[in-house]
């Protein structure tokens, strides 16, 4: 008996002290809805309960605009520049690669992103590992660990490489422990953007990261790519800049989702000193507008439209402009950019069960910021309050 009202009392303290409540003052659910002054009640990670707001809360947000945490489906955590502001772009030591991308990581985090999706290096493995353990604050991360492009498993410099070679290196990718698969159809923006693997090689890695229960991002910026790789049944487009209206409708058809991106162009451009590495800005001013173009285009098509940055080097942490250049430039609504972020996102991450929405049995992933992005888009630089998983990472009020 005496045991028992002991277990009893020890179960009884433990769920009160992970059961928590937030009021919000205006609460976006990331499904299109959004009420004011709702509580919500979160047991561990997880929400139980969404009901009106009323009594003492554990956090008391009524003053503020909660969303669920947002996602971004495109960084590149491991990217830095150094102490002297320039891009590392080559060897550095291991404990500096391991500290820049931890702090990546943090500053993600802080920003308002609950889960990213990194595309992708070898050291994104361990980030993501430490992160899940709980010892490393930072998004929820899943990466590719590598990318595919035309120079990859190769049997000489002179042949391409074969299908089943391609095959096998989407096996072994699965296998290093990849949560998806990366590949360039094209080459670069500066580069001309051209088809750099045939429709061959872009059905192979496609299909066999299907095979093996794999997602498939394609970075395209040509229509011709994008098109061979929507035909090839890749899972997500990423740039797409010079994408025709008639591939969209074949996107929308496939349910191909769509990963434009204002940010990392923009990036690049003001912090031009940063970045010897770019010979020549001109095609990335360029691409500004037509970038701009094809938001509109891809909504008016009906197309799939998730949010990827591209965050490379000096974007991380600052995730959350792409919302305003998308409102701004690309004339999205608040609603459609923040849905984008959030249960669109998860969809296109096979977690649409899980993250992305506040609502009973999603895990507790919130942001909170002064304001409300619905009225002023801005309002997404004022990032108050993160939550990940039913813990507190930033409480800045
Ligand atoms: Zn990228």
């Amino acid at each position: 008996m005496h045991y028992r009202l002991c277990f009893l009392l020890v179960a009884t303290l433990a769920s009160a002290q992970e059961r928590i409540t937030i009021d919000a003052g205006t609460l976006i659910d990331g499904k299109g809805g959004f009420r004011k002054n709702q509580q919500i009640v979160i047991d561990g990670s997880r929400i139980v309960e969404i009901r009106p707001a009323k009594g003492k809360s554990t956090y008391d947000l009524h003053a503020f605009t909660i969303m669920p945490g947002w996602i971004d489906t495109h960084v590149h955590i491991t990217w830095h520049f150094n102490a002297q502001n320039i891009l590392v772009n080559g060897r550095e030591d291991p404990a500096s690669s391991a500290l820049y991308s931890a702090e990546n990581a943090y500053v993600t985090l802080m920003g308002g992103f609950t889960t990213v999706q990194s595309v992708g290096a070898p050291m994104d493995a361990s980030v993501r590992d430490r992160i899940n353990q709980g010892s490393l604050a930072g998004p929820r991360i899943l990466t590719s660990i590598r990318q595919i492009n035309n120079m990859t498993a190769r049997p000489d410099p002179d042949h391409p490489a074969s299908v089943e070679a391609l095959r096998e290196y989407v096996r072994k990718t699965k296998a290093d422990g990849a949560d998806l698969i990366k590949l360039f159809a094209t080459a670069g923006m500066g580069a001309g953007g051209a088809q750099t693997l045939t429709d061959e090689q872009i059905q192979a890695v496609c299909g066999e990261a299907k095979n093996v229960g794999l997602r498939a991002i394609v970075h395209a910026i040509s229509d011709a790519g994008v098109k061979a790789s929507v035909l090839a049944g890749c899972t997500s487009i990423e740039h797409g800049n010079f994408v025709k209206d008639e591939t969209l409708d074949l996107m929308a058809e496939r349910g191909t989702f769509f990963d434009p991106n204002l940010l990392v162009i923009h990036n690049y451009i003001d912090k031009k000193e940063s970045f010897p590495n770019i010979r020549d800005f001109k095609p990335l001013q360029d691409a500004l507008e037509p970038t701009a173009e094809v938001f509109e285009h891809a909504r008016v098509h009906h197309v799939k439209v998730v949010f990827g940055t591209d965050a490379v080097a000096g974007a991380h942490g600052r995730n959350a402009e792409e919302f305003i250049y998308r409102v701004k430039d690309a004339h999205e609504k608040p609603m459609d950019a923040i849905l984008s972020a959030t249960s669109v996102a998860a969809e296109s991450l096979g977690l649409a069960d899980r993250i992305g929405t506040i609502a009973p049995g999603y895990e507790a992933d919130l942001v909170a910021v002064e304001g409300n992005p619905l009225e002023e888009i801005t309002a997404v630089r004022h990032v108050v309050f993160v939550l990940k998983g039913g813990r507190v990472y930033r409480n800045t009020r």
